[in-house]
């Protein structure tokens, strides 16, 4: 160790990654670090592309030095010099998809201790032998149900989906399921080889014949004969049943355009062998406290220590002083103590076998805050992501403890943060700025948080010590009214609840009292129903495949006022690096067109299909349009390494050598939304898109940005600006889900100007929101509580941001004091 590392300090020489401009900083060890900034400022390109980056090289180079050459191609961080770095932990908000395998018990790992429990202390009926721990686990094989495989849940293919229009033939395509194409009119003649009509309506066929062609497993080969304008030569053609077909693309398929058509064959339910636990019938008979583990994993968190305990209780009177009675003490003790930190995090209303896939980002990242803390590590960083991102500011404190905790305990805190009650309480803070992208990532401040105070050019300084008292502002009178009779979801029961139009509403309320459930579920699915086909909403309908989705409503007033819905959520604008910001808005298509209007393009008879990365022609063939390769490493889930033909341009040379105003294709690619938006000044199209991005707040990203690399929030922006780049007449319904996760308090006053420049043209708004200004620039508040999960549920407070602030409720304290 020198000197530096026990000093106490982090010392960064000469940062450069990405936007930032050869900084040097030192900030202290032992103590939570708050990074801030505007987006784009570049706090994440030094709190995780170099702190965390460089902690994570140097681990890989120590524990596998023949992973050297491979870590190389990845690229370690552009810095000068950091000294005194710990070994770094990242709990970042997840990005990308996560597995349908995880739940709330895996992320906690409190999941293995229950499978102990019911392994060893647990009661068994007459005739069941003691069971490993694994047979209480759905995802190993021992344990999985042998029908779903574990997953709790079945995909099967039923013959309403698979032949819609029962009066058609076959050669007419009364198996809609079954591919298009060659394909198609390939299983068509094997069927007409079999012997079976292809002319007949398909209702007219024998029960047994339809059954054998949708569901049979049998793959029978049949000579095809040579048939006039199809096939010239006769072959062997090998026959798929419809669910043969429909099953052999999910499971084989990379195709996610095929993937999905298939899964409009497909209806998903509980599986009825093991009801949905995954798990086999002798582990669902063992019991602990009276309950399976399958329903002990439903129980909220906040019952769950009372359930343990009674268990323990009755171990006791039945076997003092047992082996099974000493187990079940020591490991209910320790899930008990473990469950208490996710009960001060505010998740209470969680239950451990809660699916991760339905997890809000900022949920996922507690769960593993709370994880870390068993972990009994010490002298090492963690790197958090906006850690107070979905959290109500009544549940700010809890969390604050808890890190606390970490620090207590030996370790270091960098986090980067928006929240200004979070940002204060921090030991030491690094705003990075003053502006976006390249007017920004200069180090304004590294210091005590009291001395930001000094600093005029910082724009978080400014919200954190506000100079002059908030303007006030009118409330926008309701034109009419939407009503929800007797709605129930999840911990929502028979709620009646009443929504403005032509206003912008905000639903508040604790973690768990119901306002996404209100809000993305209940709401928009009742719009849905109404609107059919025109609800397009900006991400996929929100839990399609949920099957134990129940709403149940009565009766509702008013939907017809809409005549389009627009949610507008964090989910990832695509799921490839194919997609990005250019493509998703659609201003890649104008641009295209640019340069096949160039005159060497149209010497050379390049059409715009040829400046697409996405088809054969003008991409890359290395790495097909993608720019970059996957790299295997061992341990480095999906790491990317720049293609070593095109070295990322993604095109090829030909292709390269067409310019619009000097630029390449690939060049336009690489230019940041405001670069872009002057250098195709002259093209009103493309302005167009252009100009709505930055209204937003994302001059700063560089369009072929991939949209794997983007954060919830980002993507949650570029689907508001593309709607306002299309925003016409009529009247309709925008739903968002915390709009303002991610952003610097300056970005949200840019946000909040576009969505009332949408209600001031006649639409409605409503969000889900934690955040005070948000709440108080809204017209109307619905706020949801008393608290989470089965505490939750029902309307506490509505009203004018002022009526409610008066009112009771969790909400009431903080808003009348933001008021004030
Ligand atoms: P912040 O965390 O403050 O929002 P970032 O550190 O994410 O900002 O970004 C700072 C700048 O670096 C922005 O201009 C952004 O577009 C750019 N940037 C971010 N990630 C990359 C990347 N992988 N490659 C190139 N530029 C990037
Ligand atoms: P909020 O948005 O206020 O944080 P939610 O609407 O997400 O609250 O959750 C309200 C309640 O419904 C919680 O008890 C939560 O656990 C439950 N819940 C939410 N989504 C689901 C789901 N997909 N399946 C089962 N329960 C859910
Ligand atoms: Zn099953
Ligand atoms: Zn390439």
């Amino acid at each position: 160790m020198t000197s530096d590392d026990r000093d106490g300090w982090v010392r960064v020489r000469g940062a450069r990654e990405n936007n930032l401009a050869n900084i040097d900083l030192d900030v202290p060890r032992d103590c939570m670090v708050a990074f801030t900034g505007i987006s784009g400022s570049g706090k994440s390109s030094l709190a995780f592309g170099t702190l965390y980056a460089e902690a994570q090289r140097r681990y890989f180079e120590s524990v596998a030095p023949y992973a050297r050459r491979l870590l190389n191609q990845v690229g370690a961080p552009d810095v000068t010099d950091i000294t005194g770095l710990p070994p770094a932990v990242a709990l970042q908000q997840r990005r990308g998809a996560p597995s349908s395998r995880s739940s709330v018990g895996t992320i906690t790992t409190l999941s293995n201790l229950l499978r102990m429990l019911y392994s060893r202390a647990g009661t068994y009926p007459a005739g069941v032998t003691h069971l490993s721990a694994e047979a209480f686990s759905p995802n190993t094989a021992t344990g999985a149900c042998p029908r779903c495989h574990g997953l709790g849940v079945v995909h099967d293919v039923t013959e309403d989906l698979l032949v819609p229009d029962a009066s058609l033939s076959i050669r007419d395509g009364a198996i809609a399921a079954w591919p298009g194409a060659w394909q198609g009119a390939n299983l068509k003649s094997i069927v007409n080889g079999l012997g079976i009509d292809t002319r007949a309506p398909w209702h007219t066929l024998s029960r047994k014949d339809r059954d054998w062609l949708l569901y049979t497993e049998e793959q029978p080969s049949v000579f095809i004969q040579p048939e006039e304008g199809r096939v010239d030569h006769g072959y062997n053609g090998k026959f798929w049943s419809a669910r043969k077909h429909i099953m052999n693309v999910l499971s084989q398929s990379q195709s996610e355009r095929m993937r999905e058509r298939a899964l409009r064959f497909v209806q998903s339910m509980t599986c009825p062998e093991c009801g949905g636990s995954g798990l086999q019938a002798n582990a669902l008979s063992v019991t602990f406290a009276g309950l399976s583990i399958a329903e002990l994993n439903a129980v909220p968190l906040t019952d769950l220590a009372d359930r343990l305990r009674e268990g323990m209780e009755r171990a006791d009177s039945e076997s003092e002083g047992s082996e099974g009675n000493e187990v079940a003490h020591r490991i209910g003790d320790d899930v008990i103590a473990r469950v208490d930190v996710l009960l001060d995090l505010g998740l209470g209303y969680l239950s451990l076998g809660r699916n991760s896939t339905t997890l809000s980002p900022g949920e996922a990242q507690r769960l593993r805050i709370a994880t870390q803390l068993r972990s009994g590590l010490f002298g090492v960083v963690y790197v958090l992501d906006e850690p107070s991102a979905g959290l109500h500011p009544a549940d700010a404190a809890p969390l604050l403890k808890v890190l606390d905790r970490l620090t207590a305990s030996g370790n270091s805190l960098f986090v980067v943060e928006h929240d200004l009650d979070v940002i204060r309480r921090a030991d030491w803070i690094v705003d990075i700025g003053p502006g976006a992208g390249e007017g920004g990532g200069q180090l304004v401040y590294s210091g005590p948080v009291d001395g930001l105070k000094d600093v005029p050019e910082s724009v978080t300084g400014r919200y954190l010590f506000p100079q002059e008292s908030r303007p006030t502002r009118e409330v926008r009178s309701p034109e009419s009214w939407v009503r929800l009779k007797k709605a129930s979801l999840h911990n929502i029961r028979d709620l009646t609840v009443d929504f403005p139009l032509g206003v912008m509403t905000a639903v508040t309320g604790v973690s768990g009292s119901g306002k996404s459930t209100l809000v993305t579920h209940v709401l928009a699915e009742a719009v849905r129903a109404q609107l059919g086909a025109a609800a397009d909403d900006a991400g996929d309908a929100a839990d399609a495949d949920d099957p134990r989705h129940d709403l149940t409503l009565e009766d509702t007033a008013g939907l017809d006022s809409f005549d389009r819905m627009v949610l507008v959520d964090q989910r990832p604008i695509g799921r490839t690096p194919r997609s990005n910001l250019a493509t998703y808005t659609g201003m890649f298509d104008v641009v295209r067109k640019l340069f096949a209007a160039t005159d060497e393009a149209h010497q050379r008879g390049y059409t715009a299909s040829r400046f697409s990365f996405n088809v054969a022609g003008g991409r890359c063939e290395t790495c097909q349009g993608e720019g970059f390769v996957s790299v295997e490493l061992l341990f480095l889930p999906g790491t990317y390494a720049p293609c070593h033909t095109c070295h990322g341009a993604r095109y090829n040379d030909e292709t390269l050598e067409i310019t619009y105003l000097g630029k390449t294709i690939a060049d336009v690619l690489g230019m940041t939304v405001d670069t872009a938006a002057d250098f195709f000044a002259e093209s009103t199209s493309a302005l167009r898109s252009l100009d709505t991005l930055r209204d937003v707040g994302l001059g700063y990203l560089r369009l072929g940005q991939p949209a794997t690399e983007l954060s919830g929030g980002e993507a949650q922006r570029i689907k508001l600006a593309t709607e306002l780049q299309r925003a016409r007449r009529g009247h309709a319904l925008y739903l968002l889900d915390e709009p303002t996760a991610g952003l610097h308090p300056s970005d949200t006053e840019l946000l909040l100007a576009q969505l009332q420049r949408l209600v001031d043209a006649g639409n409605t708004v409503v969000l889900v929101e934690h955040d005070l200004a948000t709440i108080a620039a809204s017209d109307w508040v619905i706020d949801l509580g008393p608290s989470g999960g089965d505490q939750g549920g029902t309307i506490v407070a509505t009203g004018t941001p002022r009526e409610v602030a008066a009112g009771p409720g969790a909400t009431a304290k903080y808003l009348s004091e933001w008021l004030a």
